[in-house]
């Protein structure tokens, strides 16, 4: 059986890489929003899910197909849930992730170990067209604690400081494979497949 295209709102390219492991196995295909020539719609919500339905229904109007988006950041309890929604701008419009994890460090100097608990939080939205009335939407989250050091080189952002709960080491030192068993995204990703699963989203009307 030929896979099912699924256009991914999404310029990032280190959530591409996830995406494209953990759709494989279901028989997803991703399309990449860029491989079609769309930019990336301006991120103007308060919240992972105002943005993430930002993202879902701009992707969908411009392809004329349905869309996945997914807005997530880090929430740090030190900062009051800072950087949240602004994790990819954390350090300026420009940012790298190497300016925002400087900025994170900077901001957390002198925070001790117990008091330097974060989480990663995903929010998922699935359309099937731009005016779609009931958007599926999943949430996941990965809790874990600020280091006081980059260690690492796999993942992307955040991930050489984050080290999560059951681990002494930094997500962007463990494995792929057991970052996309563990992560916010797969916790997201698992609870949106359970949706469609039921059939019930697929059953209702788009219109
Ligand atoms: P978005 O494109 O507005 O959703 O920005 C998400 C930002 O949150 C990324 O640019 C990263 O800074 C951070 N982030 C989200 N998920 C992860 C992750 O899995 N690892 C590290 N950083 C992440």
């Amino acid at each position: 059986m030929r896979p099912v295209k699924l256009l991914l709102a999404s310029a990032n390219a280190g959530k591409q890489r996830e995406f494209a492991m953990l759709l494989a196995p279901l028989g997803l295909e991703l399309v990449l929003q860029g491989a079609l020539g769309i930019d990336s719609v301006a991120e103007t919500g308060t919240t992972f899910e105002e943005n993430a339905l930002l993202k879902a229904r701009h992707a969908a109007a411009c392809a004329q197909l349905p869309a996945l988006a997914d807005d997530s950041g880090l929430e740090v309890d030190a900062l009051d849930g800072r950087p949240g929604v602004w994790s990819a701008r954390y350090a300026g419009a420009a940012a790298t992730d190497d300016d925002n994890n400087a900025r994170l460090l900077a901001e957390l100097d002198g925070v001790p170990p117990e008091r330097r608990g974060a989480r990663y939080r995903c929010v998922l939205v699935l359309v099937r067209a731009a005016a779609d009335r009931a958007p599926l939407t999943a949430c996941g989250s990965w809790e874990g604690r600020i280091a006081t050091r980059r260690a690492g080189n796999g993942g992307f952002g955040y991930d050489p400081l984050f080290i999560p709960n059951g681990h002494e080491v930094t997500v962007a030192e463990l494995p792929a494979a057991l970052k996309n068993a563990q992560s916010h995204r797969a916790k997201a990703l698992a609870a949106l497949v359970g949706q469609l699963e039921s059939g019930a989203w697929l059953e209702r009307d788009a219109r």
